[in-house]
């Protein structure tokens, strides 16, 4: 998926994840890491590694594909950008399936009803956070949209407040590699990862040396 939108001179190889990124995780992965208030009810993508060995974080010059086949049916705002949500109807015969494409800048003139096709940019992620604490990325969260309230009335402190089960793992719509990290309290992520649109990373990763790297491949 978004592995295909790099810029053309790096060639990804798989993708890095602290363990506060990933579904069902109380852990953060900015700051002092103090655990989230409940459980992430979605998938964070921000870190990667090119077959190079170099290390890289997304910035707000790479374009988010849609997943699926699916038509957006709602547009909100969230605290780094706007979420995108689409609905597609793959392999889910009891109904639509959402996914929320969260911290984006949608494309202009992207509207509700707008069909997407498979791979189709349609969003650029969102650069604004201008406090840095937490560098841009993409949050995905998938759900049948049986599980959530209606969509007119959806919005992020609703999402916060709801069941985390009735939320689907991300993970299955990779379509990479990962490798799991550790996470250092305090760490520049600024700093640590070159951004992609710079075109050169760091070899041996975030603070190297001092960071364990787990390899923990699915
Ligand atoms: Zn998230």
């Amino acid at each position: 998926m978004i592995e295909n939108r790099i810029c053309r001179n790096i060639e990804f190889d798989h993708l890095l994840f602290f363990a506060g990124m990933r579904f069902g995780s109380r852990k953060s992965w900015w700051g002092h890491g103090r655990p989230r208030p409940q459980s992430h009810e979605g998938l964070d993508l921000c870190f990667f590694v090119d077959r190079s060995g170099r290390y890289f974080r997304l910035d707000e010059t790479v374009c988010v594909p849609a997943a699926f086949d699916s038509q957006v049916v709602a547009m909100i705002p969230d605290f780094l950008g706007t979420t995108v949500i689409a609905a597609h109807e793959v392999d889910n015969p009891t109904g639509r399936c959402l996914v929320l494409y969260a911290h984006i800048t949608p494309e202009k003139g992207l509207h509700t009803g707008q069909r997407l096709e498979a791979g189709r940019c349609f969003a650029r992620i969102s650069g604004e956070n201008k406090k840095r604490w937490l560098p841009p990325h993409l949050h995905l969260s998938m759900a049948a949209e049986e599980n959530l309230p209606p969509l007119q009335r959806l919005d992020w402190p609703m999402v916060n407040r709801l069941d985390r089960n009735l939320f689907m793992n991300p993970e299955q719509i990779l379509d990479s590699d990962f490798q799991v990290m550790e996470f250092i309290v305090r760490t520049d992520l600024y700093e640590a990862f070159v951004p992609v649109s710079s075109g050169g990373g760091h070899s041996g990763g975030p603070g190297a040396g001092k960071t364990g790297l787990c390899h923990e491949t699915p």
